[in-house]
């Protein structure tokens, strides 16, 4: 299955938790899946999972959760694109904030990787977002903006392309943004787009990330530019993930160019 343009997207990150058992998961997540028409799901699952995953589920977008930027070399204990594209995986997470703090990954790493992932055919899930001092200091929306600009490829395609915006502070933590700094938020990762990548971005898919739940997923899915969320925790299981998925159904009834239409420049 590969999203389109414009369409609600749902992804979860599975981050380092699943065995092959948990593949059980899967079947509730695409029924779902296959009836909200309007919506596209991926999975990003550790890289032990890509290949039973696409096997078991084709009706989802499986993917990774990180990419080397070299196709193949001398680097223990990496994936390439390659590598993930041959397991069945159609994307890749980049530049979550984990491997940003984990594995001190810069910007211009996170630019490599994203250009790898585009060599081999593989969408790109760019994330961004402020840890809690630069909020405090009013400096959100500079900060993420400029992280967006050194992260991005030139020419990147808007259906290559989907970018998340996920706050440190919030992923995990049950807190979030107010809807009004998420849409401020979203509007300039928009602006930061189309300056970069011209006309074409405004399809690219921004979704929002940090503990988003089913609690909350309806008025965060209904921000203008807000096309889909990236979710952690509640992706776990079908249970927690799925009532999001519908909701992201309801919330494409606004129509695809919703949010596109009230923020271009
Ligand atoms: C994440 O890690 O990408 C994430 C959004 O986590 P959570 O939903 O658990 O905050």
């Amino acid at each position: 299955m590969e999203p389109k343009p414009q369409r609600r997207l749902v992804v979860g990150n599975w981050k380092m938790h699943g065995l092959r058992r948990d593949l059980s998961e899967l079947a509730g997540i695409g029924e779902a899946a296959a009836a909200c028409p309007a919506v596209d799901v991926g999975i990003a699952l550790p890289a032990t999972l890509i290949l039973p995953a696409a096997d078991a589920a084709p009706a989802l977008w499986i993917g990774a959760q990180d990419v080397h930027s070299r196709p193949s070399g001398a680097f223990t204990g990496e994936v390439s694109a390659t590598m993930i594209r041959d397991a069945g995986g159609r994307f890749t997470l980049i530049g979550h904030s984990e491997r940003r703090a984990a594995g001190q990954e810069s910007n211009t790493t996170i630019k490599a990787k994203a250009e790898a992932a585009r060599q081999e055919g593989l969408s790109a899930i760019v994330c961004v977002g402020e840890d809690a001092a630069t909020r405090a200091d009013g400096q959100a929306e500079r900060a993420v903006s400029a992280q967006l600009l050194d992260s991005l490829p030139e020419g990147a395609a808007p259906s290559w392309l989907v970018i998340a915006y996920e706050p440190i502070w919030a992923i995990g933590t049950g807190r979030t943004p107010s809807t009004d700094e998420i849409a401020d938020i979203h509007a300039a990762l928009r602006r930061a787009c189309v300056e970069r990548l011209g006309d074409p971005s405004l399809t690219v898919r921004l979704l929002y990330g940090g503990s988003v739940s089913a609690a909350n997923a309806s008025e965060i899915l209904r921000l203008p530019n807000v096309d889909g969320v990236l979710v952690g925790g509640a992706s776990l299981r079908a249970s927690g993930f799925t009532p999001i998925i519908r909701l992201a159904q309801n919330a494409a009834h606004l129509g695809p160019n919703n949010a596109q239409k009230d923020s271009a420049p």
